[in-house]
């Protein structure tokens, strides 16, 4: 039985088409932070099911894992790394090569950020085709971190981004169709 709190914040996110471009259907979670009670839910609902899972390390997705990585890690008591687009972070950095829809993109994470055997919870907002998740999950693999869950407000599963994670968990809030 679905939490009753999901439908409402599946209701205070907004759905733009042919956003950035034709075609697309952007998810836009801006006026889930406008709702104070669903953008409380949705954290809320990660605190609840990470709270005492012995996660030490919260990764954020550039730019809106940056938006709900670093209240779920104070509420679990982990640290906050993010996950960064190429060339912003001033420290040694490991780098992973990812597939967009048209052409590639890097992510980036400071190396002594984290330990070989720390548990890493990565969040974004969404997962599409799953290829900014499949990188980040690389990117803490190779350092020795052990990734225990993706955690994503939204899904479109028709993108299939679980099937590329393959055995990793993935778990969402809201599937969209
Ligand atoms: P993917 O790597 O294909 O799973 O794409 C996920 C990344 O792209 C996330 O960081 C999302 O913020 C962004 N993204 C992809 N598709 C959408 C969409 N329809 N609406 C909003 N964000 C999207």
């Amino acid at each position: 039985e679905q939490d009753p709190r999901i439908s409402n914040i599946s209701s205070a996110i907004r759905v733009i088409p042919d956003f950035p471009k034709p075609g697309i259907i952007f998810q836009d979670i801006t006026t889930l932070l406008l709702d104070t009670k669903a953008f409380r839910d949705t954290i809320d609902l990660f605190v609840e099911r990470y709270r005492g899972k012995d996660i030490s390390v919260v990764a954020g997705i550039e730019a809106r894992g940056f938006i709900f990585g670093p209240p779920i890690a104070l509420a679990i008591g982990a640290k906050f790394v993010p996950m960064r687009k190429p060339n912003k972070l001033p420290g040694e950095v490991l780098s992973e090569e990812y597939s967009l829809e048209y052409g590639k993109d890097t992510m980036e994470m400071h190396v002594d950020a984290v330990k070989a055997g720390e548990r890493a919870l990565i969040i974004d907002d969404l997962v599409a085709t799953g290829g900014t998740l499949s990188a980040a999950i690389r990117l803490l693999e190779r350092v020795g971190v052990h990734v225990v869950e993706c955690a994503c407000v939204i899904e479109l599963p028709e993108l299939k981004g679980r099937e590329w994670l393959g055995e990793k968990p993935l778990f969402v809030l809201v599937s969209s169709t």
